[in-house]
């Protein structure tokens, strides 16, 4: 890719989250992504061209010296920063818009700096996959934060028992950023149980909201409705789905084949979240398991039985195990972290030039690492404990934020017959490629923010559903 000739009808528009614009390239297996800022202060806070390049250079460092480490190499990317013409990127931003959802154009892409991400397209399989005409299958999932929390500083109890997704799901109706209630919940999915697993991929299934999109070839083809009134096709999609997943002996005809179908393509799901990162790979046994009464909630429409029945844990290399256990670090949950957090802002009002040395906001460098890995697990009364649990909340936060790229396609013909020489079902196997993306560093300054929306949060259930019951 020669960045000084860059040409926006190579490009095409991806996806966006919150905080970025995605492109694709057109012919390369490449994304770029791009910042957003809030369009009401688009022209008054426009960041220098130097800050935003700090801004994405703090990013990568970020996932590589520190959520790489942590998840593991397999299955973070970490990019590089490119400087891209600013002409480039203005024509780019005027050929994208239109194709953007309405519900995200809160926000403008950075035109200004020129600055941007390039990574791998992780909706497509690496050239080693040959062989076969259907293009892959991409499932992006955003799991959320997958325990409850047990920190001795939460002081309402249905913290203890209802999980933080379930919760937030009732605020967001209330506030109108949804029309319908989620099923899915985080603690089913990382439970490691197959039909508790099976049932969270078919709450988001029914429900996507931001925590599941799924693409084919590339192309967006199931998400939540830009219209959120409206929910997304399922027998759309099983019509996309069905050439990967039909028996050979059954044609495709209505209700019947539909769940086999989907059955199938969730089994492929939990296969892929439950093994060790890629198909070659032959999965570690040991397994991760947490409490139970750290891992059923009780919001969960799942039979009590089966939640309690259900608790199998996660092979300690799977992409769950990985995110799950870095999650974990937050083990003092907001209530505890905010405290320190106004211990370290006390102490940098005194002395304001350890800011640098205390890495409260960087720089992301092995020292970071170090620093979080690192941090007492008693409270001494000191500041470099205070720092340490605010830094490892800080990176169990991207971990509550970030997604999974599932990607598969069905193995070419020579490895179908290498597949059926061990004994297996005359099934469709598929090639497979898990990533993990979305891995930004959260800002150390939104802790006080966090400290509200959590007894916003909560305190919005608890009403709800106390007055529900009345
Ligand atoms: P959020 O609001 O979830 O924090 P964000 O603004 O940080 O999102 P990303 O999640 O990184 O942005 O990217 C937005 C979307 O673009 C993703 O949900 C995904 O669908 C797509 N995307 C991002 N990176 C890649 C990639 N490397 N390959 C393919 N698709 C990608
Ligand atoms: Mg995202
Ligand atoms: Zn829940
Ligand atoms: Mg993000």
């Amino acid at each position: 890719m020669a960045l000084d000739k860059m040409d926006e009808n190579d490009w095409k528009y991806h996806g966006e989250g919150n905080k970025s614009l995605v492109v694709s390239h057109v012919q390369h297996s490449r994304v770029l992504r791009l910042l957003k800022y809030p369009s009401e202060d688009a022209e008054n806070t426009q960041r220098t061209t130097e800050q935003a390049f700090q801004h994405i250079l703090n990013i990568v460092e970020y996932n590589r010296n520190v959520m790489k480490p942590l998840l593991g190499e397999k299955y973070v990317h970490s990019g590089e920063v490119v400087k891209l013409p600013l002409d480039f990127v203005r024509q780019l931003s005027l050929k994208v818009q239109q194709e953007r959802p309405e519900l995200r154009c809160d926000k403008v892409m950075d035109t200004f700096s020129g600055c941007g991400l390039c990574l791998p397209n992780l909706t497509h399989l690496s050239p080693c996959h040959f062989g076969d005409h259907r293009p892959p299958l991409c499932v992006e999932i955003k799991p959320k934060c997958g325990f409850l929390p047990f920190s001795r500083h939460v002081t309402k109890e249905c913290k203890r028992k209802v999980c933080r997704f379930c919760m937030h799901q009732h605020f967001k109706l209330a506030n109108g950023k949804w029309n319908r209630l989620s099923r899915y919940c985080p603690l089913d999915l990382f439970s490691g149980s197959k039909q508790r697993m099976f049932v969270a991929i078919k709450h988001l299934l029914e429900e996507p909201q931001n925590n599941l999109k799924i693409f084919k070839g590339g192309e967006l083809i199931y998400s939540c409705k830009d219209d959120a009134k409206q929910q997304p096709d399922l027998n759309e999609l099983v019509q996309h789905l069905w050439p990967y997943f039909h028996h050979s002996n059954g044609l495709y005809n209505g209700h019947q084949s539909s769940k086999a179908v989907f059955n199938e393509f969730i089994q492929v799901i939990c296969g892929a979240l439950l093994g060790s990162g890629d198909s070659s790979r032959s999965g570690e046994p040991r397994k991760v398991q947490l409490a139970e009464s750290r891992s059923v909630c009780e919001a969960s429409p799942l039979h009590r039985e089966l939640l309690r029945s259900g608790n199998h844990g996660l092979p300690k290399d799977s992409v769950l195990a990985k995110i799950l256990q870095v999650q974990m670090l937050d083990n003092l949950d907001i209530e505890g972290v905010y405290p320190l957090y106004k211990r370290v802002e006390q102490y940098l009002e005194e002395f304001p030039k350890e800011r640098n040395r205390l890495q409260v906001d960087g720089p992301y460098d092995e020292g970071f690492l170090e620093k979080v890995k690192t941090c007492p697990s008693e409270d001494d009364g000191s500041i470099e404990y205070a720092v340490g649990k605010v830094l490892q909340y800080r990176v169990a936060m991207t971990a509550k934020d970030c997604s999974i790229m599932i990607t598969f396609a069905p193995c070419g013909e020579d490895e179908k017959l290498q597949a059926n020489l061990e004994i297996q079902p005359p099934k469709p196997r598929f090639t497979y490629s898990v990533s993990i993306l979305d891995l930004d560093p959260k800002p150390y300054d939104s802790i006080p923010h966090q400290y509200k929306l959590d007894s916003k949060i909560v305190n919005y259930y608890l009403r709800s559903t106390t007055s529900a019951q009345d």
